[in-house]
């Protein structure tokens, strides 16, 4: 679901035509919908509030990964959104957009001295520690800053849970699966116990409980509730031996309808499952979606510069953006619907969908069925909105795509195109040259 509709035959965010912006800001650009972004986030927190019992007071976190902008951070911070976090990059956009520290979860697995040390004096809500050298590292940290503290400063003894690795991979692409025995993420369970034992000794960490994140576009419930179960299993362990557990973090991955199709396990049916498994347990769950709030909540715009066509009768419609701009296809063989704008009258035809990059992986698609084409055409990848703006780079000396807010007839560029100007400045000459 999503708000991006065609009125009297063109594509709208909202109620802005797409064709406007194009004009406006030029192509490639991202577009997204606050209605979108608004009605993701309310399903889920109504979903969860629907669970207090189960769920207690849950926290929603959006991976920030997942889009980074910070007008879209603000619009889910002013919700009542979290942030789970992978960088002090992030936590600092985070803070920037609104969301309060004690809404904000640091995650990743290979957090750096200075950013834990960054995420504790911010006073993040909650540090997921992925190793037992990460905890080594973080009580040190934890100890030092305290000596440190001063009356003025004073350092919060970090919250933390345990990252687990539930030997469950899934994904919709072997490349994005995080759960598996072998990825990299996590602490497996029979080590897992042991680490929040020894975490519990320590004065300058306090274990609240345990984290699983075991892949992304996950699209049945399955792999996702072994997960969960996993955790309920060692919550009960932890406790029977006297260790307090009393939250839960259950990640983010639920996948989301790149192909229109309507099989997939309702955000309803996905919280509920979690419900029925926590029932009981009296803990404190956290939702980290990123995918999900934010993948149908944006379009790359782009623009045909030519059709190329040749002898053997394939047909090459080459786009002003590229696999810099929108990277899943490249990395992941992801899938995005191309939708014309304004839609030409006549037969469609097969294209594929190619861009200006100087790689053969720089293919979008394949054989695509479209309406005919033009050059100067519009055009928009739809489900853009979830790790595509955040994954962009300059390869090719591209300047970075501009983004786009839409909320209603209202729109704001919140990320503007760097100048050739910007772009080269940033290189200062060495000296000797
Ligand atoms: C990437 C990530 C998420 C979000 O995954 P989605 O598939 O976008 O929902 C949540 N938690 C952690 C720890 C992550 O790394």
């Amino acid at each position: 679901m999503h708000h991006f509709d065609r009125i009297n035959g063109a594509l709208h965010a909202e109620g802005v035509p797409l064709e406007a912006l194009a004009d406006a800001v030029g192509t490639p650009a991202y577009v997204y919908s606050t209605a979108t972004l608004t009605r993701h986030y309310g399903l889920l927190a109504d979903a969860v509030a629907a669970h207090p019992a189960a769920l207690g007071p849950a926290l929603i976190a959006f991976a920030v990964k997942a889009n980074s902008n910070l007008s879209v951070l603000a619009t889910l911070a002013r919700l009542g959104c979290g942030a789970d976090t992978v960088s002090e990059g992030e936590i600092r956009r985070a803070l920037k957009a609104g969301v309060p520290a004690n809404r904000i979860v640091f995650s990743g697995v290979g957090k750096t001295d200075a950013e834990l040390a960054f995420a504790i004096e911010a006073g993040v809500r909650q540090i997921n520690v992925e190793s037992a050298i990460e905890l080594d590292r973080l009580i040190e940290i934890s100890s030092s800053l305290k000596q440190r503290a001063t009356a003025s400063r004073a350092i919060a003894t970090p919250e933390i849970a345990i990252r687990v690795n539930p030997a469950v991979g899934a994904g919709g692409h072997a490349k994005i699966t995080t759960g598996g025995a072998t990825d990299k993420f996590g602490v497996p369970a029979d080590e897992a116990h042991a680490l929040y034992a020894r975490a519990s000794l320590s004065p300058h960490v306090t274990p609240v409980g345990l984290a699983c994140h075991i892949g992304s576009q996950i699209t049945t419930l399955e792999p996702l509730e072994v997960a969960f179960r996993a955790l309920r299993t060692m919550t009960l362990e932890l406790r029977a031996v006297g260790l307090t557990v009393s939250r839960l973090d259950l990640g983010g991955g639920l996948g989301v309808p790149y192909h229109g199709q309507s099989d997939l396990p309702s955000i309803e049916a996905y919280v509920a499952m979690a419900a029925r498994v926590l029932d009981g347990l009296d803990v404190e769950a956290a939702f980290e979606p990123g995918r999900l709030l934010a993948a149908n909540a944006g379009v790359l715009l782009s623009r045909v510069i030519q059709v190329n066509e040749r002898g053997d009768g394939r047909r090459f419609l080459v786009l002003d953006a590229g696999m810099n701009d929108l990277m899943r296809p490249a990395l992941y063989d992801a899938f995005h619907d191309l939708v014309p704008v304004r839609p030409r009258e006549g037969e469609p035809r097969l294209y594929d969908l190619v861009g200006p990059i100087c790689e053969s992986t720089d293919v979008f698609a394949r054989d695509r069925l479209l309406p005919p084409m033009q050059a100067g055409d519009l055009v928009a990848f739809m489900g853009a909105g979830a790790y595509g703006a955040v994954l962009a780079s300059e390869y090719n000396s591209r300047p970075l795509v501009p983004e786009v807010l839409v909320d209603g007839d209202r729109w704001a560029v919140v990320r503007t195109r760097p100048s050739y100007e910007d772009m080269l400045d940033r290189e200062p000459t060495a000296d000797w040259l």
